[in-house]
Formats: structure tokens, sequence, C-alpha cells
């Protein structure tokens, strides 16, 4: 009998976890040198950097060209699995270039840190306290990591909140962060631990349970605004077409899920490949995206006196330069491509390419639909399911392309007639 409950299994080494899986899942030699394979990433590094590490996973890194943000060229790294993300944003990126290309900003890299406070009777008098000894809770979490003060980041101030919930009203006190070039949880969930009991001393009453990091980063925004003009992306009709798409995400969160979803593509593939925290990443968007009772788009689309369009963004970008696992040593090359200096231009970053991302999406939807640029590569990905290898992938999926019938069964069909052929 197979079982998944295996003692110890963190005290192996890789060889001998892999011995182990093996056997589980019958895997041919081969698979396990695929496993083995890591890419970038030494087999020591990934074991030192998750639990029960076995191996390293592997996706295409792709470079998306022709970002200009505020004058300066970037050439960006991506990392993602999904067809037709690199070449939307290098495309739009272009057509951006055209009116000048992206112009971005952002906010201090604020994170922010929850101790949440429950059980106090009179939570408005602990909060009128607890404002007014503030100094004294950002005291003991500027102790807590002198290096972060000696750059310039540490606490910076306080919030604090009563909340009504399904258990009672709770005080939460959120610790404001300055994390500098690191994205910052482990940080600030170090400080809101510290500072705990001094906030239970201070609000003279209750008791104290979480103490972590929001992923809700809206102290640490980046925004980018881009001009694309209308006679490079077709011209008044495809204009329209994207106010027309963006109104419908605006007005519906069904079609609004998925239009955020494009942003994140490009959003999450620099994340990845910055070896940055996509969940973080992720949860802040959509979390950002309802911050005013009702899903909205992370982007807003609007047409200017000369019919040209304009998009901008707006994003949390808890990322880092330094820290976690940016130590990855595929994601320091790709850091060095990117070319970026502190954790705040990388931001800038995301919400340009988040952009770029959300004109390519909306005006392949606008004009010819969404198929046709994933026609070629997803043929190829139907040939290669059916069973093509090497050449032979591309002629079968040129075929049904060309036939309009991408479809596993016909190129099963093609490629047996080509084999036969041969
Ligand atoms: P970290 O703790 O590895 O590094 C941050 C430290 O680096 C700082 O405390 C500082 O002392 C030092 N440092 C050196 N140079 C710095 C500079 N220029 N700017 C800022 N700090 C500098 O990293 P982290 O950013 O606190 O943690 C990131 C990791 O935590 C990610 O891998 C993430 O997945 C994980 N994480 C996420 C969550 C969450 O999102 N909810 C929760 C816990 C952990």
């Amino acid at each position: 009998m197979r079982s998944s409950r295996i003692s110890d299994f963190y005290k192996l080494s890789i060889d001998e976890r892999l011995k182990i899986i093996k056997e589980f899942s019958s895997l041919t030699d081969e698979e396990v040198e695929t496993l083995k394979n890591s890419g970038g990433l030494k087999l020591e590094d990934a074991d030192r950097m998750i639990e029960n590490a076995i191996g390293a996973f592997s996706l295409p890194v792709g470079i998306a060209v022709n970002f200009v943000i505020n004058g300066k060229d970037y050439l960006i790294p991506m990392a993602i699995e999904e067809p037709s993300v690199v070449a939307g944003a290098s495309n739009a990126a272009r057509i951006a270039g055209e009116g000048g290309g992206f112009h971005a900003s952002s906010t201090e890299p604020i994170m922010i840190a929850q101790v949440q406070l429950v059980g106090v009777q009179d939570p408005n008098r602990a909060r009128a306290e607890l404002l007014s000894r503030k100094e004294e809770i950002l005291k003991i979490a500027n102790e807590q990591d002198p290096l972060l003060l000696s750059l310039g980041g540490g606490a910076k101030d306080i919030e604090v909140r009563v909340i009504d919930t399904e258990m009672s009203q709770m005080i939460i006190v959120h610790l404001l962060v300055d994390t500098r070039d690191a994205m910052g949880p482990n940080v600030v969930n170090t400080m809101a631990e510290a500072v705990a009991p001094k906030i239970r001393e201070i609000a003279d009453a209750g008791t104290v349970y979480l103490r972590i990091v929001s992923n809700l980063a809206v102290h640490r925004l980046a925004r980018a605004w881009a001009l694309f003009p209308s006679k490079t992306i077709g011209g008044e009709d495809v204009v329209d077409g994207i106010l027309y798409a963006y109104a419908f995400a605006s007005a519906d969160p069904y079609r609004c899920a998925t239009h955020n979803k494009g942003i994140m593509n490009g959003i999450a593939a620099v994340v990845q490949a910055t070896a940055n925290d996509t969940r973080a990443i992720e949860a802040g968007a959509h979390a950002f995206a309802s911050i005013h009772g009702r899903y909205a788009p992370l982007t807003c689309w609007e047409k200017n006196a000369d019919g040209d369009l304009v998009g901008s963004i707006e994003v949390p970008v808890a990322v880092g330069i330094v820290g976690g696992a940016t130590r990855h040593p595929q994601a320091k090359v790709n850091l060095k491509i990117l070319g970026v200096k502190s954790s705040r231009e990388l931001g800038e970053v995301l919400a340009a390419v988040g952009l770029a991302q959300n004109l390519a999406a909306l005006r392949a939807l606008a004009t010819v639909g969404i198929q046709r640029g994933h026609m070629r590569l997803h043929a190829r990905n139907i040939a290669a399911m059916a069973g093509a290898k090497g050449e032979l992938i591309d002629k079968v999926a040129e075929i049904i392309v060309r036939e309009k019938k991408i479809r596993v069964d016909r190129a099963r069909e093609v490629l047996e007639k080509l084999v036969a052929k041969k």
C-alpha cells in the first residue's frame, strides 16, 4: 500500500527523498533526472528555501521588450507558462512608446502589520490612549531591526481601528513600517510580536491574538499611466471598443475578474522572475480592487481631447530586491537585467507591465478576439499533446491552424498521416 505518511522525510537527503518519490509514483530514471535538473537553482539552495525539497520547478523566462518608463529603457524578465503574455506586453509597450512611454510613480515602501486586541469594553477609550502613546510603541518596534533603521526604514506611524465583527468589537492596531528595499513581512511580523505586550498594557484591558502583516498594502502603491495613440491601436473604433470593454469590467464582476487576471498575468510574471511572493501580490491586488466595497478594475481607461486612449493603473506592490527568496540565483540575474535600484522602482515597473498587459488583452478582445494571438502557440501545445515531437510539432500545428481545427483528435490524425508519409 502506498502511503503519503512519511515520518522524518525532512531529515533525508535529496537523493533519499527522490528514491521514495520514485517508488511511490513509479518514476523512471529519466523522470527523476528531470526533477533533479533544476535550472539555475542548486538543489542544496532549494533545500534551504523550503521544507522536504526534492528538486526545483522551472518555468519559461521571456523578456518583454520596448518598455520605456520615466524615460528609462527596460528589458523585463517574465517567468510564466502562458503563451502570448510576453508578446502582448512587448507590443503594448511599443505602442505606449509612441505616446511618450510610461509615466510611473510610487509611495514610500510602507507595509502594515496588524495587532488584534479583543475583549475591551470601552474600545474607543483604548484607541485614544494608544494613539496618544504611539511613540512608546514605535520605539519598541524600532529596536527590532537596527539595520533597517540605519537604512532610513523602520516603524513610522500607527493607525488604530475599532471594527465590528461576528464575535465582538475589536481594536486593530496597524503598525506602519517603511521596509525600504525588502518586501518586509518578516520584519513587520517581528515588530508586531514585539509591540503586542505594550499595546495590551496601554489599552489596559483585553487579550492580544493575531500579530501579522497585512497583504492589503494600501500604503505601498505604484501608479503608471500611458498614452496609446488612436492611429497606432487601430483608430476610433478600437478606442471605443476598449472603452466599452472597460465599462463592462467596471459594471460586472464576472468580466472584472478576467480583466484583472489579465493585468496580473504581467505583474505576477515579473514578480515570479524576481522570486518575489506572487500570492502576496495577487491577494493584495484583488483586495485593493475591492477596497471601495465593490470589485473594480485595477486600471482606468479614458479618451483624451485628441481621441487617443489614455490608460492608468494603481496597484499595491509589496515586492523586494533584497531579502526573502530574492537570493535565488536566477532572480538575481533577472534583477540585474531589469536594472532596478530599489523596491519602489521594481513596483513602478510592475505597474507599467500590468497596464501594458491590460492594453494588449483589451485591444485583442475589442478587435480580432483573443484566440488569434493564442492560436499558433496553442496549436503547438495541442500538437505536442497529440504526441508530435521535434519538427513535427510545428508541421502539425501549421496544418491544424490552417484548417482552423485546433483539436487534439485532428492533430492526432494529421500526425499519423505525416508519420506514415515518412
Ligand atoms: P528578510 O527578512 O529576508 O529580509 C529583510 C531584512 O533585510 C530586513 O529586516 C533588513 O534587516 C535587511 N536588509 C538589508 N538591506 C536592506 C534594504 N536595503 N532594505 C530593507 N531591508 C534590508 O525578508 P522580508 O522581506 O521580511 O521577507 C520576505 C519573505 O517573507 C518572502 O519570501 C515572503 O514570501 C515571506 N512571507 C510572506 C508573508 C505574507 O505575505 N503574508 C508572511 C510571512 C513571510
